[in-house]
């Protein structure tokens, strides 16, 4: 469990994070969204302890981070918005040259890269991490995160500049690794993956929480549903027309049940019926471009 309690981060007058209040369950994947500055990568890294809040407190597995943050890191693994790596190693050096830093016992550690070079398709000899494409230089960064095999990710966008297939085949692991107990919180910029990936998404605006939730509870309360129903007949009506069929498209359940019923009732023929609901990148820039906070 990650606990965030009123969390706020000043430099000077600025306030990058303001009384954040967050609560990510064992096993969960939670997205931070918002926009440039808002304040995602400040509170990833209270969570991670490499700052220090203003005032607040922040949790992690149950540790308080002001007091126990070296014995909380054992269980944190943090990767960070650039991924700096040396440029002269192969990815197997590289993170071996990680593990024995970190004082990872060598019997394990062999195996452990074994496993996360196979599990990220990494090359293992052959290629220098300086010869690497990004993709393959932020699966080394990701690596080097799961060395010690921590029970909390902290990702700040861990898919940021990577080709479609690089971002889902992350965003696919991550799940992988949700499905192997770990707890994720992630920050994008990518809404789709967010939305994907996720069991819930906190929106930040200035640094303040504008929103918590599921995506279902989110678009329940800010997203609009919209029924279309397509049908056909030799009748003249004044409905829309598409392909020689007629659409009936609302957000009133009550308005999409009466079409029915008058389909029904005249023998129309139903052609389709279906529902879109909002994305949540639509939910979002209208939540942005409003003054709500
Ligand atoms: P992005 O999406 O661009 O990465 P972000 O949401 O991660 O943005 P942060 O990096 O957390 O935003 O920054 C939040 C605010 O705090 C910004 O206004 C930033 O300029 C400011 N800030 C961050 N670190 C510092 C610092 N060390 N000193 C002063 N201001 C800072």
């Amino acid at each position: 469990m990650i606990e965030l309690e009123q969390v706020t981060k000043r430099y000077g007058n600025l306030f990058a994070v303001n009384a954040l209040d967050l609560q990510v369950r064992d096993g969960e994947i939670i997205g931070i969204i918002g926009h440039n500055g808002a304040g995602k990568s400040t509170t990833l890294k209270m969570i991670a302890g490499l700052i220090a809040p203003t005032s607040g407190v922040v949790r992690v597995l149950g540790r308080d981070m002001a007091k126990e943050s070296t014995l909380a890191k054992r269980d944190i693994g943090y990767l960070p918005e650039e991924n700096p790596l040396y440029e002269n190693m192969t990815a197997r050096e590289y993170l071996t040259f990680f593990a024995e830093l970190y004082g990872l016992p060598a019997a394990k550690t062999r195996a452990r890269i074994d496993e996360l070079l196979g599990s990220l398709n990494l090359p293992e000899k052959d290629k220098l991490t300086g010869e690497f494409s990004k993709g393959m230089r932020r699966k080394v960064a990701i690596a080097r995160s799961l060395l010690h095999d921590p029970r909390v990710l902290i990702l700040d966008e861990p898919n940021s500049g990577l080709d479609p297939l690089t971002s889902f085949f992350i965003i696919n692991y991550l799940k992988t690794l949700k499905r192997q107990g770990k707890t994720i919180i992630l920050s994008a910029h990518n809404l789709f993956h967010v939305e994907y990936i996720c069991d819930r998404v906190a929106i930040i605006k200035n640094g303040r929480m504008i929103v918590c939730d599921t995506m279902d509870a989110i678009r329940a309360t800010l997203g609009n549903r919209e029924y279309q129903v397509v049908f056909r007949t030799d009748e003249h009506l004044e409905y829309e027309r598409k392909d020689g069929n007629y659409v009936f498209r609302t957000s009133d359940v009550g308005a999409m049940a009466e079409i029915l019923g008058e389909i029904s009732e005249n023998d129309w023929a139903l052609v389709d019926l279906s529902v879109q609901e909002s994305a949540l990148e639509e939910i979002y820039v209208r939540l942005m471009t409003t003054e709500r906070q």
